[in-house]
């Protein structure tokens, strides 16, 4: 296992890129640490096949490098970074039994027999295939054959990393979730240093220790699931996390207040003067309906989803969700919408502005 660096990365497609937009990965520094399960998560398009491809060598970059353990392996083929990747749609040998197919990494590099079979009954048990060694892979549903691609990338314990893009897409639903509850297992037994790609953002929250959650070719976000949840850095995070995701309001801020058509909303902290589009978001969950006091408010549509009701809304023309809690009862004269006031955060030109920050007087973004 290794520790992935990615030094002053990015990547265009151009020849010749010179702006910003010709770069299908903006510059990207960080470090991903040793035996760690990261999601990289984004839209379609947003550069999530283009970093992947950089780390695994399929990809030389524009400028700058990659580092496993420190050393840089920019100029390595594929093969010389040693790293196990599992795709999309299943590879496997149709000819081959499925424990043939689970053996075939280690066989080729003339591992013991004894190490070989120990290790395919392991990671077939715990893939749940053990029942299946013997069978041909021709003929087995997609959805096994996935998991043979599965169990073959994570068969090897001396790889620097697993890669996997995508590898649930072929997977029927109800089998999902069995199988990232397994990947998370093997992951907690292994401990391999594992990327997992996708655009599902409950794949990514579900597997991930880390999501790097990525947005038009640029990282906008590194953190657990509770950070992007609770301290989105971007917009787009904001948004892209949670169902629905984060309401967002024009507003004018300064100090420890936010202003909304002379409406005022008193913030939990002192954010300065930020110049610039300002956003206050606030997630559906910490929205509440009132009679009393709060923002004017006009219930649009009401959706009962079992647990919670989503309540969808307008206040002053900006359209909002606000999730009601089991037992929370909307009445007709509940005009009024408050927002909890520790879990508001403000953007500025899209980025977070750091309050606890700003509180110290250093006002830097997060
Ligand atoms: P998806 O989930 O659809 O695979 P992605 O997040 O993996 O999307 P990339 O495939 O990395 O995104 O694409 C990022 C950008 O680079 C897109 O605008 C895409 O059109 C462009 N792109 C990708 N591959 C090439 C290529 N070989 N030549 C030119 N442009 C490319």
């Amino acid at each position: 296992m290794a520790s992935l660096t990615l030094k002053n990365l990015a990547h265009s497609y151009h020849p010749n890129p010179g702006e910003d937009t010709d770069f299908a990965l903006k510059e990207v520094n960080h470090t991903w640490e040793d035996g760690r399960a990261y999601a990289l998560l984004g839209p379609s398009g947003c550069g999530k096949t283009t970093l992947l491809n950089i780390i695994s060598g399929l990809l030389t970059p524009t400028s700058g490098h990659v580092l496993f353990d420190n050393k840089d392996v920019t100029a390595s083929s594929t093969a010389e970074r040693n790293i196990a990747q599992v795709f999309q749609f299943p590879v496997v040998y149709d000819t081959m039994t499925v424990g043939q197919n689970l053996a075939f990494p280690l066989r080729n590099r003339g591992m013991e027999v004894d190490y070989i079979s120990q290790r395919v009954q392991r990671i077939a048990q715990m893939i749940g295939l053990e029942g299946d060694l013997h069978k041909k892979a021709r003929g087995l549903t997609s959805d096994l054959k996935q998991k043979i691609s599965l169990g073959r990338g994570m068969v090897r314990d001396d790889v620097n990393a697993i890669l996997f893009d995508e590898p649930l897409t072929v997977i029927d639903p109800h089998l999902k979730w069995e199988l990232r509850t397994q990947l998370k297992s093997l992951h907690r037994e292994f401990g391999h240093t594992m990327i997992y790609v996708t655009h599902d953002q409950t794949e990514a929250l579900t597997f991930a220790e880390k999501v790097v959650v990525m947005y038009d070719g640029r990282v906008v976000q590194i953190g657990t699931p509770k950070e992007l949840f609770e301290t989105p850095a971007h917009v787009f995070v904001g948004y892209f996390i949670g169902s629905p995701g984060m309401n967002f309001i024009p507003v004018s801020v300064a100090g420890r207040k936010a202003n909304i058509n002379g409406e005022t909303i008193n913030l939990n902290h002192d954010y300065g003067d930020p110049q610039g589009d300002v956003l206050l978001g606030i997630r559906p969950e910490f929205v509440r309906l009132t009679k009393g006091d709060g923002l004017p408010v006009q219930i649009n549509h009401i959706q009962d989803v079992g647990r919670h009701k989503f309540v969808n809304a307008t206040v002053f023309d900006v359209e909002i969700n606000i999730a009601a809690g089991e037992g929370f009862e909307i009445e007709s004269d509940m005009t009024r919408v408050e927002f909890d006031p520790s879990n508001i955060s403000i953007f500025c030109d899209d980025w977070r502005i750091n309050a606890e920050a700003v509180d110290q007087g250093t006002g830097a973004m997060t």
